[in-house]
């Protein structure tokens, strides 16, 4: 392992899954780390979060498996729906088959459960600095350590730094400096709903899609079935930077009008969304500069239609740990984990926008999605997912 002191740590910037995950696996292989958040407190946004099978092998390897089952719901099917004529498309079993086949569980999480799942684990590492109001606004790579700079003026020496400040990420401009992250053309509003206020037929354990003429609804419990998670997308040339503001039910009200009497009902339940513009980037295959890494979104910002970004954040921690605990040099460190990842990353990043235009589809293509669909065997079902849900 790279040698680390607590004055010259590893330097995460953004304390999001994907940085804590980074700095638990990195603390846990013995180096010491600082992560520098620019929020005043450690958090995350009140929605749900899917986990496919394959982060649950890097949970194993994080030691945080017990922690995260306990706050996570057990869907026992993916079921996706035609919104315009409610008729059932297609469903995978996700427990006895999918199970024995990925060895793993598919799980469904509020994000702020999963967040502190992996906060309170670093916190319980004297190894771990977790600093807040921390905004990162510079960094200059000396090739002996890098010394990061914050909007307070504060400057911290680093032995390298790991950029995990999301889709706009500053670290990105200074690794690579591609400009904005593309916007997908969709909008996502998102909402969480108290169980008894589910129309009683769709509060089902199950992750449940809508999939509609160029607009998504996706439902499903989380806390043990008190909440439901909903997220409604929609095709609209809006731009908007960030994650979380107002969501005028007027608009989306507008654009759900022509579906299923179901989707609309479950629209009407709620008042107050929250709405952000989708935004992905194409993949690109070096995202390493000397002494400094990016992680999670800040590499590969991916549309969230496969449901993979955290989980690919948490991958790429658990690779990156493992590549800097086998040299003795960062850049060279930096570059075989992004070679051990991008191929993966850009391959779901791509994959994404397929399955944004599969659950968009409408005329004829929708017509064709459903019955390519349903013709499917749950075997090939498994089979079109273990690329994916194998995991590395
Ligand atoms: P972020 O979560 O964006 O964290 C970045 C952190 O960096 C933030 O805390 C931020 O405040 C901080 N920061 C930013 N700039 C700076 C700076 N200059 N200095 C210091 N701190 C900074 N993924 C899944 O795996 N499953 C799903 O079901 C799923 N569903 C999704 C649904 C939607 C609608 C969306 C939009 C995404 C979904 N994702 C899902 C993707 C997932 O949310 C992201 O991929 C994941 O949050 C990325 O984590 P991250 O840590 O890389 O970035």
């Amino acid at each position: 392992m790279i040698e680390t002191t607590e004055s010259m740590p590893f330097i995460v910037v953004g304390g999001g899954i994907g940085g804590l995950a980074a700095a638990l696996a990195l603390a846990q292989k013995g180096a010491y780390v600082r992560v520098l958040e620019q929020s005043p407190e450690f958090a995350e946004i009140g929605a749900g979060i899917q986990l496919g099978p394959n982060v649950f092998k890097m949970f194993e390897r994080l030691n945080i498996t017990d922690r995260v089952s306990k706050l996570a719901v057990y869907p026992e099917t993916l079921v996706m729906l035609d919104s315009v004529t409610a008729e059932k498309v297609t469903e995978i079993g996700l427990l006895g088959t999918f199970r024995k086949r990925f060895k793993h569980p598919y799980a469904l999480i509020h994000r702020a459960d999963l967040h502190t799942a992996l906060f309170e684990t670093c916190q319980g590492l004297d190894r771990i600095a977790l600093e807040t109001s921390h905004q990162v606004t510079k960094i200059e790579d000396l090739n002996k350590g890098v010394t990061v700079h914050t909007a307070g003026s504060a400057r911290y020496e680093a032995a390298a730094v790991i950029g995990a400040d999301g889709l706009w990420s500053t670290m990105r401009d200074y690794v690579i400096g591609d400009g904005k992250p593309r916007p997908a053309g969709h909008i996502c509003y998102r909402a969480v709903l108290p169980a008894h206020d589910m129309p009683e037929d769709l509060a089902i354990p199950s992750m449940v899609l809508w999939a509609g003429e160029r607009t998504h609804l996706v439902h499903y419990p989380l806390r043990g079935g008190e909440l439901y998670n909903l997220v409604a997308v929609f095709h609209s040339d809006r731009f908007e930077e960030g994650w979380d503001s107002y969501g005028d039910p007027e608009e989306l009200h507008e654009r759900f009008a022509d579906k299923c009497e179901e989707v609309k009902t479950m629209l009407a339940k709620i008042e107050d969304w929250r709405m952000w513009v989708l935004c992905d980037r194409e993949p690109v295959k070096e995202w390493s500069r000397g002494r400094v890494t990016l992680l999670g979104d800040a590499a590969h910002p991916m549309l969230q239609y496969l449901a993979q970004g955290a989980c690919m954040a948490i991958e790429d921690a658990v690779v990156l740990a493992d590549k800097l605990a086998e040299a003795d040099d960062p850049a060279a460190a930096f570059v075989d984990y992004q070679n051990s990842r991008f191929f993966r990353t850009g391959r779901v990043q791509l994959t994404a926008r397929l399955y944004g235009e599969f659950f968009h589809a409408a005329g004829t293509r929708r017509e064709l999605r459903n019955i390519m669909l349903a013709a499917r065997t749950p075997e090939e079902g498994l089979a079109s997912v273990a690329w994916l849900y194998d995991g590395i």
